[in-house]
Parts: structure tokens; sequence; C-alpha cells
């Protein structure tokens, strides 16, 4: 059990941060860096996710010098394809609403090629630091860093007037990842602890869910918004789209189709789950949900 959680700080995956380096010379320096991957082995491209590579087997990288110097960043498939998501465009307006450590918020910034503005929004105050780290490491200057409620964001307020993006990636119950999977292996807990149900922790992030996405939704210029967790819960990603469809759908947008090609799509339970993205912890070691709303441009169709 404790070799399990110890491979958890390993990784199969890196993104390429092109704001400070490119594929090809992170595939050259990462295939030769021998002490840590095995050089008879190749490292490859993801064939899914732009700049995402995926390593012969999981490593960890946390003193590689391409990761301490932000080359590259240790994130997972999943996790890389909620930004790629989004497809926000280099020039635009875009919120992330829960930002930190602020992975995906310079994700954002590397797909926007630096150019336009991200206001990265989060509550935590011990958190802000960290997301400050990750901004500077990543090089990433367009990103304006708000200590702030997203909920208590006003929609109307004229500094989020050109918001044409948000990606919603709020607190969850981390259930898809490995290390809340595996919290009941370790020493100070009872076997069979972490599967009591805990519904009532899951309702109260329910509702927080709920209202950030309903809250996302209500800015006048956004047209495509991103919601994600790390929870294997359908009470945290289905749903939370099926209460706030009705919502969504009033105000012009509908579900679209991140990753039209990866196999495992949205739980049954509501009309339109194929649009939305699962990975599961048995198939693809970690669990993850993403959807994706889009409407017409509200931008595009009045000032261009
Ligand atoms: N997107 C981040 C990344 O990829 O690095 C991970 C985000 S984490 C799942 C959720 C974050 O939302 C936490 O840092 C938490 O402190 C923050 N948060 C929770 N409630 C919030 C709120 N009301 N407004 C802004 N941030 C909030």
């Amino acid at each position: 059990a404790l070799q399990q959680i110890s491979d958890i700080a390993k990784s199969r995956y890196v993104r390429v941060n092109t704001l400070k380096f490119n594929l090809e010379s992170a595939l050259h320096e990462l295939g030769k860096q021998n002490t840590l991957i095995s050089a008879k082995y190749v490292v490859h491209k993801d064939d899914m996710v732009p700049d995402l590579l995926l390593l012969p087997h999981a490593v960890d990288l946390h003193k590689h010098p391409l990761v301490r110097n932000g080359s590259v960043f240790m994130q997972g498939k999943a996790s890389s394809m909620a930004a790629v998501a989004l497809q926000p465009e280099p020039g635009w307006e875009v919120l992330d609403a829960c930002a930190a450590p602020g992975n995906k918020t310079v994700h954002l910034a590397a797909l926007m090629r630096g150019k336009g503005k991200i206001i990265a929004c989060e509550l935590n105050k011990e958190r802000i630091q960290r997301l400050n780290d990750t901004v500077k490491l990543a090089g990433a200057v367009n990103v304006e860093v708000l200590h702030e409620d997203f909920l208590n964001l006003n929609p109307k307020d004229p500094s989020y007037s050109k918001v044409r993006a948000i990606l919603l990636d709020p607190s969850c119950s981390g259930s898809g990842t490995a290390a809340v999977r595996l919290d009941h292996l370790l020493p100070s807990h009872g076997a069979g602890n972490a599967d009591v149900a805990n519904i009532d922790r899951l309702r109260k992030l329910q509702a927080f869910q709920k209202k950030a996405l309903a809250h996302a939704l209500s800015f006048p210029a956004v047209e495509r918004v991103v919601y994600s967790t790390c929870s294997i819960h359908q009470i945290e990603n289905e749903d939370v789209i099926k209460a706030i469809l009705p919502l969504a759908q009033s105000l012009g947008f509908q579900l679209a189709t991140p990753f039209p090609k990866w196999p495992r799509r949205g739980l049954p339970v509501l009309e339109g789950s194929e649009h939305l993205l699962r990975f599961d912890p048995d198939e693809d070691k970690e669990g993850f949900f993403i959807s994706l709303f889009v409407r017409k441009s509200i931008i595009g169709s009045d000032a261009e």
C-alpha cells in the first residue's frame, strides 16, 4: 500500500510549457535524461492533447531541471484536456474561476500564446502564493491573479464585460485522484472508512459547484464554459450538469462535445450525457470529468 501511495508522486505525462520551451526540444531532452527515464525507451507525443508527452513509465520528475525551470509541467492527461476543451483564442479575455495552484491557468496562457488576458481567481489566501509561483515559473505574463470569492464577482462589472471563456474547476471531493482513492490504505485510517459515503460532504460540495456553474454562465459575453472535476461521483458531475442545464439553455448555451474521439462519456442519467467526458480510474488510472457549454459568440455577432 505504501508503495502504491509513493507512486502517486510519479507521473507518466508531462505538458510542455510552450511559453518557454518547444515540443521537439522537450522530446529530445527528456529522451536523453537516462538517469530518470531509461534511454532505451522513447518519449511519445500524446495522440489527443497537443504539447503533452507520454513517458515510457511513471517516474518522479520533481527534481528534473525541465520541471524545476518551468519548461515542462507534470500534469495528467485529463487535467490537460480541460484547458484544451475551452479552446481560448490568443487575445481573448478568459476567467479561471478557481485557479490555484494554477496548472490550468498557465496551460490557458500557453494556449493563448501569452496574448490577451487571464483573470485567475482564487479564494484561499494560502493557495494564492502557490498560484503566483506557478504563474511566475511558467513565464505567463498575461495572468492577473485575483484573491476573491468567485461567487462575489459581479458579472455586470465592466471589468468582466469582455470575458469570453470561463474555466470552472471548483473544489471537489478529489475522489478520482489516486491520493484520495488510496486514502483508506494509510495506517492512520481504518480500512473501509473512506467508503462511509460521506454524502453530507458531497452534497455541500455539490451546492457550491451548482452555484458556481450558474454564476459562470451568467457573465454577459461568455461563450464557452468548461466545468471540470477530479471526482468520480455522479453527484458532483452529471447531477450538477443536469440541474443547471435548463438555466444554461435559457441563456442560449448548449452542451458541446470535448474530444469527440475519447471513448468514455458521461453516465446516461441526462439527455446529452454523450457530450460529457469521463476518465475512469480503472481504465485510465485517474477519475476526471469534463463538460463544455457553448453559445454563439455575442462579441462576434455584435462588434465584428
Ligand atoms: N484549476 C486548478 C489547477 O488546475 O491547478 C485546481 C483548482 S482546485 C480543484 C479548486 C480551487 O478552488 C482551490 O484552490 C480552492 O481554494 C478554490 N476555491 C474554492 N472555492 C472558491 C471560490 N468560492 N472562489 C474562488 N476559488 C475557490
